[in-house]
């Protein structure tokens, strides 16, 4: 994609969330990285459901390790893998008291020694909690890099590495919450909205639906156009494929 519709891109994922964050809840680094701990093969709405109670009950590392076993896995229980994710924030609790003070660690090497901790998670901490222009790729990202061809690659550690080439400076602190929520609610991945999507005319992907086939009219389909738009341009074709 040429530098300027990469500018393009993320000017109108700008102009339409001017303050991208994440849908987690939460009041300190160490609830981020709690929240997301759990968010994994769940949704963000299920984990704040469970940790409304728990962060009531248990706000820091060391109110934590306080709970019971027993007692933790009962607030998380309502979500997926809780005997293992209950595990993980024990174990990363005692580390964080013992090795940190009670605090998330902001460099990447010890927050990927805490157990359950990969590089999308500490990326996600990194980015939200401590404002650096990290770009954690899930699988929504992973879609949208491609499918947009902003940043093609066959894995999800390709499309980081050339995000983190292609994403221009002044976009990069955002850039992970703009195109996660575009994935999320507009470039779904079984039936991408592309009728309502404000980078119709810069995509790449190959079946990407033109707007005037859901609204009857290219004319009628300017909600699908971005700011500077016309009418679609041609491009080479594109296809992704999802992560495994
Ligand atoms: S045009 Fe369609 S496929 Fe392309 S980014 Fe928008 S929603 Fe996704």
């Amino acid at each position: 994609m040429p530098a300027a519709d990469r500018e393009a891109v993320f000017e109108r994922l700008r102009e339409s969330n001017p303050h991208p964050t994440t849908e987690l809840c939460y009041g300190s680094p160490f609830q981020l990285l709690i929240a997301v701990l759990l968010s994994a093969q769940s949704t963000d709405r299920a984990v704040n459901k469970a940790t409304g109670p728990l962060f009531k009950a248990a706000p820091d590392a060391r109110t934590m390790l306080c709970l019971s076993e027993g007692e933790l896995k009962a607030f998380i229980a309502s979500i997926g893998l809780y005997h293992t994710k209950a595990r993980h924030i024990r174990q990363t609790c005692e580390i964080l008291v013992r090795d940190h003070a009670g605090h998330v660690p902001r460099e990447r090497a010890a927050l990927e020694a805490l157990p359950g901790v990969g590089r999308k998670t500490a990326n996600v901490i990194l980015n939200t909690a401590f404002g650096e222009p990290v770009i954690a790729v899930d699988t929504h990202i992973f879609r949208v890099a491609n499918r947009l061809g902003l940043a093609p690659g066959p894995t999800v550690r390709a499309v980081e590495d050339r995000l983190s080439r292609v994403v221009p400076d002044r976009f990069r602190a955002d850039a992970h919450h703009w195109l996660i929520l575009h994935g999320r609610y507009v470039c779904k991945a079984r039936r991408p909205e592309c009728e309502r999507c404000v980078l119709f005319d810069l995509c790449t992907y190959r079946d990407k639906v033109p707007p005037w086939t859901v609204t009857g009219s290219p004319q009628a389909s300017g909600a699908a156009r971005g700011p500077s738009r016309s009418l679609p341009r041609r491009r080479s074709p594109g296809r992704s494929r999802e992560p495994a």
